[in-house]
């Protein structure tokens, strides 16, 4: 099955200029969102990793089955003020102003390899964050894993040295 099938371009979204890709085909279609997380899943041992973890939000879509699939915890990095217990934060430039991610300090043991998932790798900012919170939270990144990669916005230079893969590129 060709996932890209599932993907569907969406020009001048979300501001004029940028072709967006949209997963919703996808999410829309069981046999397709569960080849992709078993494609997603399976390349990563079970054994390699300990817990997986996401950016809020549609990093969940895919982390939370992949978690299930690997038998894994997940925790899920969230926008200030979601999470109810003490936090590790990390602030992040965007394009225009700034974006916080935060982790529970109890979520991560020291030394837990974590699998971090995302839906779409652009510019590679919102991983790099995501890593670097992870490890502020006592984990190693054990991997950088995503449906659709951008390849030509050079996403993954902000993530050199950690391993990345992506079941899509364009
Ligand atoms: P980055 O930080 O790598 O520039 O952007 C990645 C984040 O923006 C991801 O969390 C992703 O959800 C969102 N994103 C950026 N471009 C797209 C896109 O074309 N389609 C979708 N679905 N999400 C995007």
């Amino acid at each position: 099955m060709d996932l890209t099938a599932y993907i569907r371009d969406v020009p001048d979204f979300p501001k004029p200029g940028i072709l967006f890709k949209d997963i919703m085909p996808l999410l829309g279609t069981p046999a397709a969102f569960a080849l992709a997380i078993e494609r997603l899943a399976g390349h990563y041992p079970a054994d390699r990793i300990d817990v997986l973890a996401a950016a809020e939000a549609r990093g969940f879509l895919f982390a939370a089955p992949m978690a299930l699939a690997l038998k894994k915890p997940l925790v899920p990095l969230r926008k200030p003020g979601k999470l109810p217990g003490a936090t590790h934060s990390f602030r992040y430039d965007l394009e225009y102003g700034s974006a916080e991610l935060h982790v529970h300090t109890d979520a991560i043991s020291p030394g837990a390899r974590v699998l971090i998932v995302d839906d779409v790798l652009a510019t590679g900012g919102t991983m790099a964050a995501a890593c670097k919170l992870v490890e502020q939270a006592g984990g190693v990144v054990a991997g950088c894993a995503f449906l659709i990669e951008l390849s030509f916005l050079n996403g993954r230079a902000p993530l050199t040295g950690y391993e990345v893969f992506s079941l899509i590129s364009y």
